[in-house]
């Protein structure tokens, strides 16, 4: 048998100065990560000092990025590299956050692109997706999540595969107090690994971790990491309140899943 080790995300997103991005780092030096990962994602200004403070508290806590660029680099203003990412102590990317996808304008074609860079960069890779409101209501939810995860993994070297997490995010949910049902997540994440399953092996399907993510609370959270497939969540607004968001990782510490294959 083999285990999925739950995960947990904070995704900061474009929030907090640098001092609250230092207390934020100084608050998640403290839950116990024994048989949990635990990951930050600050906003690419602050990745050094968090990573900085971090491994000064001999945390195991993984700093992450939001984006990355998929080049190597050059002439690209504004934009950062993997090499970049790894310089400042990040062990960790997103791709395909919905922010990124709807607001921003980052293509299925341009987050494979990222992924595969990210993954072949030595990066753990949060590879986010999910459905619109309207595509959910059209009944689309699991078609739009095997287009998003097949063109997320299309330049990805099966090799590298072991360092992919895969987020489930309704995009109806982010942010908005509405999170999806413990059940209608749960098929939906049973889906996802199916099409893992489709792309890769069914060990690989089996060994990657899914997470849930869309409006999670300390309400929530447990009825959500008790579902078989959810194997821990992303966190967007609660990442920002250090007792909410120790109280989610404490919801996921427990709910380590079984899997039928070793990996
Ligand atoms: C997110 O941004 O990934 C997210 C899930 O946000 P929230 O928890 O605020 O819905």
């Amino acid at each position: 048998m083999a285990t999925r080790r739950p995960f947990v995300g904070g995704n900061w997103k474009m929030n907090t100065t640098a001092r609250e991005a230092d207390a934020l780092a100084r608050a998640v030096t403290a839950p116990a990560a024994d048989d949990i990962d635990i990951a930050v994602f600050p906003p690419f200004v602050y990745l050094d000092r968090v990573s900085a403070a971090l491994r000064q508290a001999g945390s195991p806590t993984i700093v992450g990025a939001q984006d990355l660029d998929h080049r190597d680099n050059g002439a690209l203003t504004g934009q950062v590299s993997a090499a970049m990412l790894t310089d400042l102590g990040c062990t960790a990317a997103l791709t395909g956050h919905s922010e990124r996808r709807h607001i921003l304008g980052d293509s299925d074609d341009l987050v494979g692109l990222k992924t595969a860079r990210a993954l072949g960069s030595g990066l753990i890779c949060l590879l986010c997706i999910g459905e619109t409101l309207e595509q959910r209501e059209a009944g689309d939810t699991d078609a739009v999540n095997e287009r998003q995860l097949r063109a997320g993994l299309a330049h990805a070297k099966p090799a590298s595969l072991d360092a992919l997490v895969v987020a489930y995010e309704p995009v109806w949910a982010i942010g908005t107090g509405r999170t999806a049902s413990p059940e209608d997540a749960q098929n939906a994440h049973a889906a996802i690994r199916g099409v893992l399953a489709d792309l890769t092996d069914n060990r690989t399907a089996q060994a990657t971790r899914i997470l849930y993510g869309g409006s999670v609370k300390p309400s929530n959270a447990a009825e959500l990491f008790a579902q078989p497939d959810i194997d821990g969540g992303l966190i967007g607004g609660a990442s920002l309140d250090p007792e909410a968001f120790a109280a989610i990782c404490q919801a996921a510490t427990h709910t380590t899943s079984t899997t039928s294959s070793a990996r």
